[in-house]
């Protein structure tokens, strides 16, 4: 198993050693590569105005980090075309497939971008130009492949000349029209063709060859060579591949055998059916099925005993039988109560959240979604939405309460930690305690949450403006306490206020804790957001351009849940997709601002 994530530079430690391993392959199937070439990539990443071209690497590993093939595409803005400098598997893994599952992904990638297509080199399949046979063969395979998608040589010009008299085997410029159906015109041809000669051979190919070979592009629109490997359908065989200009929508399909039926417990199951019904009506999600993830990422945030307490008491009751913490013993946390239904209240902060074989499942598999939402981000979609239940971030490192035994955001946030710096911003109507206590004493997560203060609002202990982190987390947590009653402008100006802070700190990823109990009439908030507050929320946030992961928390007016989230993905949607690709994320790593 394998996933594909992108890489924008060379700081990070996990991007060093994928780096490492990057270019470890490249001197194996490279032989004649200069080394010149191979030394530069991290620069090429880092330093887009330099190189002229925005490059991004993206790496095929498996869990333990190992790098079993990559390719690096440069993307061109302005003359709005991407090249594919390399696409490799390691030696070991030749001939496994994962080349061809990186050539769909780098695909719907381009086709992500304002382009009119990509261009690669390959080498010939003709003997004319290619005197080794074995050679021969090996192209002719990687052409055909290429045929599949529609993606041919270029035909009728002087690109396949060779530098010198003794090359062999000069490549062919390939292209891609990535089933977009641009014509592409020999006048733009001719610029990008300059451009790739100058920018990427600009040492080797002398002024006159390039003038010489950019001049032999005459044929408007420009030709491919006709199929020759796939005859009858036009070489064109579509991708299946998602899309990643979609939202990755990932459901807890294990939520509703979680169904409290206690009188006021509203965190119940007809919630996520009122949100799917509405999103369900646009055609911005894709639906990703959840995986199975390691519960020691769970340990990793939450406390190890709290954890196994939460599973082995959960999964010794039976059917729907339901413990509710009743003592709480608040000193001497040393000697937790050995009545295991009576430490409950060792393990929680209130009296209304129950312990259940089912609550356990459905919250392991929350985390699960949540996790597959993350990792969807960092697969290369710039927008996902774990939409689960029970909620999370009431949930602390050992406590559960106010509906969350595990904080799904916290568990996300460490997880994508690795890759960057994290922000969570809570926009729940009730202070998110969890991730607050859970990275209180972090600079790498910053915690920022927007609520009702704790004078009148669950969870009433914490959700102070005065708290802001410690030791090193010194700076790193900003709440934003608002009063029993506002107008939506006053909370819109909050979350100004909050994400211009968010900014500053300049995080790899975003993540929201996604409250809708700050509508009017929910049962939980003394709010009154409407659709269209929600849709200016989702706006603002869009315009962050930070690759973003959504994290269900509350809302419970099951009559405008759906609606009103509806509405934030809509506002979210318009203003995330007009990316470039210079966004935040290429920078993020570089600044150390303190805020
Ligand atoms: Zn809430």
């Amino acid at each position: 198993m394998f996933m594909i994530r992108r890489i924008h530079d060379d700081i990070l430690p996990v991007n060093k050693k994928a780096l490492q391993q990057v270019k470890l392959i490249l001197k194996q199937q490279f032989p004649d590569l200069r080394s010149i070439d191979v030394d530069k990539i991290p620069a090429m990443l880092s330093n887009p105005l330099k190189h002229r071209f925005r490059s991004i690497l993206y790496v095929a590993e498996d869990g333990r980090g190992q790098v079993k093939g990559f390719a690096l595409l440069s993307y061109e803005p302005e003359l709005k075309f991407c090249f594919l400098d390399y696409i490799s598997a390691s030696v070991q893994l030749e001939g496994s497939g994962i080349g061809g599952v990186l050539y769909e992904w780098i695909r719907t990638e381009a086709q992500d971008l304002d382009v009119t297509g990509m261009f690669y080199e390959c080498l010939p399949d003709d003997p004319n130009l290619c005197r080794d046979r074995k050679w021969i063969r090996q192209n002719r395979q990687r052409l055909k492949f290429y045929e599949r998608y529609g993606a041919r040589p270029v035909t009728n010009t002087a690109y396949e000349t060779p530098l010198t008299l003794n090359d062999d085997c000069p490549p062919y410029l390939v292209f891609d029209g990535l089933e977009l159906g641009k014509k592409l015109s020999a006048r733009n041809v001719r610029k990008i063709v300059r451009a790739i000669l100058e920018r990427k051979y600009g040492d080797r190919c002398p002024p006159s060859y390039v003038d010489m070979v950019v001049g032999s592009f005459q044929d408007d629109p420009v030709r491919l060579r006709d199929p020759r490997y796939i005859r009858g359908k036009d070489g064109q065989q579509l991708s299946e591949r998602k899309r990643t200009n979609k939202i990755a929508l990932v459901v807890n399909d294990r939520h509703e055998i979680h169904h409290v039926r206690e009188r006021g417990y509203v965190e119940s199951p007809v919630r996520i059916h009122a949100i799917l019904k509405e999103l369900d009506q646009t055609k911005l999600f894709a639906r990703i099925n959840p995986k199975r993830f390691p519960q020691r990422m769970i340990t990793d945030v939450h406390d190890k005993a709290f954890v196994k307490y939460f599973k082995n008491m959960s999964l010794s009751l039976e059917g729907d039988i339901s413990i509710y913490p009743y003592v709480f013993p608040i000193r001497n946390t040393a000697r937790p109560p050995e009545v295991l239904a009576v430490r409950a209240g060792y393990y929680c902060i209130d009296t209304f959240t129950p312990l259940n074989r089912n609550a356990y499942l459905a919250a392991r598999r929350g985390v699960d979604c949540t996790l597959t939402a993350a990792q969807a981000l960092l697969e290369g979609y710039h927008l996902s939405y774990a939409l689960v239940r029970p909620p999370g971030h009431h949930a602390e490192q050992r406590s559960f309460g106010g509906f969350c035994y595990f904080n799904n955001a916290a568990v996300a946030a460490h997880y994508l930690s690795k890759y960057g710096r994290i922000a969570i911003l809570d926009i729940d109507h009730h202070h998110g305690n969890g991730q607050q206590q859970i990275f209180y004493e972090r600079d790498d997560v910053l915690t920022v949450s927007i609520h009702g203060h704790p004078r009148f609002a669950y969870p009433y202990f914490s959700g102070f403006d005065d708290e802001k982190g410690s030791g090193p987390g010194n700076g790193f947590n900003r709440n934003y306490p608002l009063p029993e009653t506002i107008t939506p402008r006053q909370y819109i100006q909050t979350c100004e206020k909050a994400l211009k802070h968010i900014s500053v700190f300049d995080p790899a990823y975003l993540i929201v804790c996604f409250g809708l109990d700050t509508a009017r009439g929910d049962p939980t908030g003394t709010w009154s957001l409407r659709a269209n507050d929600f849709e200016k929320v989702g706006m603002l946030i869009g315009r962050t351009k930070m690759p973003l992961l959504v994290v269900q928390e509350g809302g419970y007016n099951t009559r405008s849940i759906g609606i009103n989230a509806r509405h934030f993905f809509i506002g979210l949607y318009e203003n995330m997709f007009t990316y470039e690709l210079n966004s935040t994320a290429i920078q993020s790593q570089k600044k150390k601002s303190r805020v």
